[in-house]
């Protein structure tokens, strides 16, 4: 259509007028699913590509509308993130997820070995009160900060490296995992990789999915996995989807795997029927 060509449309077409409807009563709705526990979490292993144990479980927000069906986070979260609901249900996010894990660390009567990691929005990042949020989690659980991998997109971190710099340093000293998310995607240099405290970078899932039929995806991979070893940075490949990947994945030397292959997010009580069906004997 001609109005998107020239950027910004001058008149509502009926179909964006529609759209902006379902944005505004979106937000309005998730307000209210928020309090009214309409939200879910669902937990998706990463596994080890070596051993094939599960080394960790992201949480990811689910939410079931009465009407609507299944909502998807592309959807909700960019929402949030713009109303400023982001706060709350980042928030919800952290508890759910430190109390399950706690829950199942209770159900099987010991530390489990294994970590839960939780997605923060660069909005969550932008503001001081984010190390109290992630403490008061793991004081309320009873979890120790190294159970717990926070992962970050690139945006959080160009949007104001110096702040990004002080933030990661706080998360650090609750011995908390910061994971760079969708790695590869975004526009940080080199640079902040250096300077800001990272232990781990997840792969974004579009150079994974083109490694079969790519040639220049897999020399990314490849280039990104070396560059991870060198920095002493662990590795999780996004959207492994099949065996072949998973193996070629490991003979490349990437640390774990996440993806359709090993399972979907999961049901909450799924996931350590997952776990110990997937231990070594
Ligand atoms: P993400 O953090 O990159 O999460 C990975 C997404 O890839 C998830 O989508 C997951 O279901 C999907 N995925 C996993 N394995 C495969 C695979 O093999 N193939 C394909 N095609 N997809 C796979 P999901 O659950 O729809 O979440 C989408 C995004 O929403 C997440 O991307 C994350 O950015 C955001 N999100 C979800 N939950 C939260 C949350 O609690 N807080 C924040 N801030 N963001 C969240
Ligand atoms: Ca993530
Ligand atoms: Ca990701
Ligand atoms: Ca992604």
């Amino acid at each position: 259509k001609q109005a998107k060509a020239s950027g910004r449309p001058e008149v509502y077409e009926p179909k964006e007028a529609s759209l902006a409807r379902r944005r505004f009563s979106i937000e309005t709705e998730l307000r209210r699913a928020i309090e009214s526990d309409q939200l879910a979490m669902s937990y998706q292993p990463l596994v080890n590509l070596k051993t094939g144990e599960v080394s960790g479980f992201e949480a990811l927000a689910r939410w079931n509308h009465p009407d609507r069906g299944e909502i998807s986070p592309t959807e909700f979260i960019p929402v949030a993130e713009e109303s400023g609901l982001i706060l709350h249900l980042g928030r919800w996010a952290m508890n759910k997820a430190t109390e399950t894990l706690a829950g199942w660390d209770a159900e099987a009567r010991e530390r489990l070995p294994f970590n839960i990691a939780v997605n923060l929005s660069a909005i969550q990042i932008a503001r001081d009160d984010i190390t109290e949020m992630v403490g008061g989690a793991l004081r309320a659980s009873g979890l120790t900060g190294d159970r717990l991998t926070l992962e970050l997109t690139e945006s959080a971190i160009v949007q104001d490296p110096r702040r990004a710099t002080r933030v990661f340093d706080k998360l650090k000293a609750l011995d908390a995992r910061v994971a760079m998310d969708d790695f590869g995607t975004g526009y940080s240099s080199l640079a902040y990789l250096q300077r800001l405290p990272i232990d781990v970078l997840k792969i974004d899932r579009s150079f994974v999915s083109g490694m079969m039929t790519d040639p220049d995806s897999v020399a990314i991979v490849r280039a990104v996995l070396s560059l991870a070893e060198a920095l002493g940075m662990s590795t999780t490949a996004e959207g492994v989807e099949s065996r072949e990947l998973a193996t070629t994945l490991a003979a490349l030397g990437c640390v774990s795997g996440q993806g359709y292959f090993f399972a979907r997010p999961l049901e909450q009580a799924e996931a350590l029927p997952f776990w110990l069906s997937r231990l070594r004997p």
